[in-house]
């Protein structure tokens, strides 16, 4: 039906995706008076992994993970999402079942909440129907968060725009490692042959682990027997990449095999001892802050709690704490840092937003942050208003500042939010008080940016 507009309305935002971002950003734009029409292309078009109509289906775990804002930054995510009128949250908190410290959902109610939210929503329009392609060139403004498992078409249309190379259809991530709980001691910083990696490089780009041969040989043992995750049906249809190979199918391909690949010991010299390593494990920094390093070739299958246990036996990783940890997954996602700008915007097509996992953010908590953004960047937009992007300090900076520019994009891969991502505080404080500190200025901030965004939209 043709949608007419009135003087005082303004022309709909065109939201693709009816799931966690989606919904959140339809949300958004009807809580700040812009019209949104939300295009689902379920039940007329299936996914692979979800399996009913509803919006805001949770494909698979029905924990939102931590709800603890003052130690875990999911948990803060939360809380900053509350203060800012999600309805995610929302629907989460009417739908809690108990789960301890965490956030878990009657998946059923949850969804349901959020579908009759929107459909109560006289300024939302819920329409089924797959968008099969590039959006129409009369939609002045469109978010896209069509997810993980974006329809072929429409995946095949993004890649044309952003060029090949800029979407990908499996993630391959190896853990990242907090740096400072990695033992100096024992771990030393040294590009291969002291090979600088551009002008301000000084040839000590990487943080090398080094291996004995016994040592080497029980790490290999421990990576073979240990327990891993299992392909879903619809992953094992997508071809897996050789470029890519979890390290302990390279493992299972010969014991040698990592040794020769990315634990190879040449071009390295350890300063803390004398023996040459038999094997080396690199990491390699993570984002423009420098807190976070990711191991370099260790994209995984393992299970986690297994990550956590095997990748703790290579020297100077004991007390690893992992930001985030390895896996391979079916993940339709943009190289976000090159492709967007800072208001989630294709730089070559503006009119085109993205939110949700298809920015690189990963997990419902992360992806309906993205939407919630992408829905209030949408709005001022359309009402010719201006607002800073939320600060750094707070969780939903730090994940929008991490996947439009801190990220590496040269390997960019989908990212948790965790406090490696917020800059440091300024005051040295102990490692028991700094994330509650961290979560203090977080909230004192956002409240701050929440006040602006809303004398400008009273103005
Ligand atoms: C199998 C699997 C398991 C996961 N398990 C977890 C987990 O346990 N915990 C966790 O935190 N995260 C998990 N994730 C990651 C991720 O957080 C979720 O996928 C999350 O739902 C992403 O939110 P989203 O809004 O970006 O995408 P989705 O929630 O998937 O929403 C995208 C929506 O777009 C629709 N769509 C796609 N293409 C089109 C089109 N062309 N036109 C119209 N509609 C379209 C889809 O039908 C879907 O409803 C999992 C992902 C997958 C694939």
């Amino acid at each position: 039906m043709p949608r007419t507009t009135t003087p005082d309305r303004p022309q709909p935002v065109h939201v693709i995706g009816g799931g966690l971002a989606g919904s959140e950003a339809a949300w958004a734009l009807a809580q700040h008076g812009v019209p949104a029409v939300l295009h689902e292309m379920r039940p007329e078009r299936g996914t692979g992994a979800h399996v009913t109509a509803g919006l805001a289906e949770l494909v698979c775990s029905n924990s939102l993970r931590s709800d603890d804002h003052e130690n875990n930054a999911v948990g803060l995510l939360h809380e900053e999402m509350r203060r800012s009128g999600s309805l995610i949250m929302a629907a989460a908190d009417n739908h809690r079942v108990p789960a301890g410290g965490a956030l878990a959902v009657d998946r059923e109610g949850f969804s349901a909440a959020v579908e009759a939210a929107l459909q109560a929503e006289p300024l939302v329009e819920i329409e089924r129907r797959e968008v099969a392609g590039l959006p129409p060139e009369d939609w002045s403004s469109v978010i896209v968060a069509s997810g993980p498992l974006t329809s072929d078409a429409l995946a095949a249309a993004i890649a044309e725009l952003t060029d090949q190379r800029s979407l990908a259809f499996f993630d391959a991530i190896s853990p990242i490692v907090h740096r400072d709980s990695i033992d100096f001691d024992k771990a030393w910083l040294q590009s291969r042959y002291d090979k600088a990696s551009g002008p301000e490089s000084d040839g000590r780009d990487y943080l090398n682990c080094p291996l004995s041969k016994e040592q080497y040989e029980t790490f290999i043992a421990a990576l073979l027997t240990a327990e891993r995750a299992e392909f879903h049906d619809f992953e094992t249809k997508t071809p897996y990449f050789e470029g890519c190979l979890p390290i302990e199918i390279m493992a299972e391909r010969g014991p040698e095999t990592p040794r020769f690949g990315p634990m190879k010991p040449v071009g390295l010299t350890n300063p803390h001892s004398p023996d040459r390593p038999y094997a080396v494990v690199q990491l390699r920094q993570d984002n423009a802050l420098g807190t976070l390093y990711n191991m370099v070739g260790f994209q995984t299958k393992l299970k986690h709690g297994e990550q956590v246990r095997v990748f703790r036996q290579i020297p100077g990783l004991e007390a690893a704490e992992f930001a985030r940890l390895g896996g391979v997954h079916r993940n339709t996602f943009i190289n976000s840092p090159r492709l967007l700008d800072s208001e989630l915007r294709l730089k070559n097509e503006p009119r085109l937003r993205f939110a949700g996992q298809i920015t690189g953010v990963e997990g419902y908590v992360e992806s309906a942050a993205m939407g919630l953004l992408a829905g209030r960047f949408a709005a001022f937009e359309r009402l010719s208003r201006t607002s800073p992007t939320p600060p750094p300090t707070t969780a939903l900076g730090a994940l929008l500042g991490h996947i439009t520019g801190g990220a590496e994009s040269s390997n960019f891969q989908p990212m948790n939010v965790n406090f490696g991502l917020f800059p440091p505080l300024a005051e040295k404080l102990g490692k028991k008080h700094r994330k509650p500190a961290q979560a203090r200025r977080a909230l004192a901030d956002l409240d701050e940016w929440l006040e602006m965004q809303q004398a400008a939209t009273a103005e």
